[in-house]
């Protein structure tokens, strides 16, 4: 899998628990959390944002900002050829590649990273 869609991947995994905390909801946390406090674990998970974030390139990490903060996701899967960002058919050389994943695909009609569940 290309490393800056699976970082991409993790932070928004990280920014989901974060949502979930803020909405009171703390089932859905990693184990390693149950510890803490709903602030101490929101302090952790935005220090972890903060250090992925760092291996992102500028352009991927502004994308993930503006896409986190504006929309449910900044990465959507692709299943059946279709985008889960805006349901548009991707175009079918993406997806004869031997591994999509390799690449960091953005969707030409929404905008949003994507990545093929295998
Ligand atoms: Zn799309």
């Amino acid at each position: 899998m290309h490393d800056q869609l699976e970082t991409l991947l993790e932070m928004q995994d990280l920014h989901m628990q974060r949502r979930a905390l803020d909405e009171g909801g703390v089932r859905e946390l990693e184990t390693g959390l149950f510890e803490m406090g709903a602030e101490q674990a929101i302090d952790a998970l935005e220090a972890k944002i903060t250090e992925l974030e760092l291996r992102l390139g500028k352009s991927n990490q502004e994308r993930f900002r503006h896409l986190i903060s504006t929309r449910q996701r900044a990465v959507v899967p692709v299943l059946a050829g279709v985008c889960y960002g805006c349901f548009v058919a991707v175009p079918t050389s993406w997806a004869a590649d031997a591994d999509p994943n390799d690449k960091l695909n953005v969707c030409q009609s929404c905008g949003h990273f994507q990545y093929y569940p295998s």
